[in-house]
Order: structure tokens, then C-alpha cells, then sequence
């Protein structure tokens, strides 16, 4: 079953329309925001988003051999592929182990954070090239995951965010931290530009401008 808005094509399971209908509702107050910070007018295609009540259909999605990405150190639970958004549906969604106690608000970003990644596709001057840092700093960012704030300053070697993002600690809040920093300190169209080529930055520079800026900004003392 689908409902649809200019931007999003839902498909849903039997009995989950209500909920095909709130998300909807939430997506469609996000949508403009986002795409105007993209500076797009519109979408390359739809975004379909589609909601898995059976994980291991999920993890077939991403994978051959029926097992997680090792990349990935506990359950993914949402993805964008070929432009569309995956996300396991809300209560199977709530079984993931670091997901327990997961509001519908907090669903909600994680939905607005695949959005953030579809957009940031549809600028990337070479598709094939999306490093996860910027990726995932604008992605939480725009989401408002505020979760990720740092409450010391980011202590980990360039290469581990470069090579290894996935599998390096709190590499989701030192991400959330540096694009904070771009974002206030460089013009929107600056960002931009760090956006449509995300393979140029010198990361080690990054870390250490952030550093300073979240020293300076916040009094916080380097971590230990
Ligand atoms: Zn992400």
C-alpha cells in the first residue's frame, strides 16, 4: 500500500497506514527546509521510503552472506539506497540494542537524516565518491540530533575517520561536531561547496580547527 506527496512515496504494510500517515505528515514539515539549504528546487526521482517489519529482509538489502556489514558495530537500522530511504518500522526499529527507548521524535530525525543523505546525493559532483564524515555530519546536523553533542573536544587520528568511520567510538559526534563548526563559521555557499566535493578536505585540519573552535566556544577542556 503507498500514499505519496511531491517529494515522498510511502509503502506500507497492512494496519501501518496511520502510521504511513504521521510520518508523512512530519516528513512534509522537513522537506522544504532541507531542500532549500541543498538549494534544490526538486528531487531527481521520488524518494520511496519503505518500512521493514521482517529484519532479515533488511539485512538481505545491504548484504549477501545474511549477516549485519561488518562495518557496522550493532543493528543499522535505516539506509538509503538508489535514492530511496530503508528503515526498519518503529517497533522493530525499538529492538535494535542501542536503539531501546527510541521516541517517535527520535524516529523521526533518523528519518529526516536519510532525507539529508538523499539530498547531499543529488549535489555530489562525482556520486561515486561519499565520504561518511561530511555525509554524516550534515546528516545530523540538519536532523537536529543533538544527541551527538561532544562534551569534550574529538581525540581520534584523521585516518580513523577517513578509513574506519563506522567502526571508530563516537565518530557520529566528532562528524556532528565539525560540520557544526563549518556551519558557523563559513557561508552557506562555502558549505555547499565542501559538500559537493566532500573528498577534498583535509580532515586532520578540520579536527584541529574544531578543536579550537569548541575550546574557544564552549570552555571545554581536551579530552583525556
Ligand atoms: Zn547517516
Amino acid at each position: 500500500m503507498q500514499i505519496a506527496n511531491d517529494v515522498f512515496e510511502i509503502s506500507f504494510n497492512k494496519g501501518d497506514e496511520q502510521f504511513a500517515q504521521k510520518v508523512l505528515g512530519v516528513l512534509e514539515h522537513e522537506q522544504k527546509c532541507i531542500m532549500d539549504f541543498f538549494e534544490l528546487d526538486k528531487m531527481s526521482k521520488k524518494v520511496r521510503i519503505i518500512f521493514y517489519n521482517d529484519l532479515q529482509k533488511f539485512i538481505d538489502l545491504q548484504t549477501q552472506n545474511g549477516k549485519y556489514p561488518n562495518r557496522y558495530q550493532g543493528w543499522n537500522v535505516a539506509t538509503v539506497k538508489n535514492g530511496d530511504i530503508h528503515i526498519l518500522n518503529f517497533d522493530l526499529y525499538r529492538k535494535a540494542p542501542q536503539h531501546e527507548g527510541t521516541t517517535f521524535e527520535d524516529y523521526n530525525k533518523t528519518l529526516t537524516h536519510e532525507f539529508v543523505h538523499a539530498c547531499h546525493e543529488e549535489i555530489l559532483i562525482d556520486k561515486n565518491i561519499m565520504p561518511p564524515l561530511l555525509m554524516e555530519g550534515i546528516a545530523t546536523q540538519l536532523a537536529g540530533q543533538t544527541k551527538y553533542k561532544l562534551k569534550s573536544t574529538i581525540d581520534c587520528e584523521a585516518r580513523d575517520l577517513i578509513e574506519n568511520f563506522y567502526a571508530t567510538r563516537f565518530s557520529y559526534a566528532f562528524a556532528y561536531e565539525i560540520m557544526g563548526y563549518l556551519l558557523d563559521t563559513k557561508t552557506h555557499e562555502e558549505v555547499l561547496d565542501i559538500l559537493r566535493a566532500p573528498q577534498n578536505v583535509d580532515v586532520q585540519e578540520l579536527i584541529d580547527n574544531t578543536n579550537e573552535y569548541l575550546t574557544q566556544s564552549r570552555s571545554l577542556s581536551p579530552r583525556k
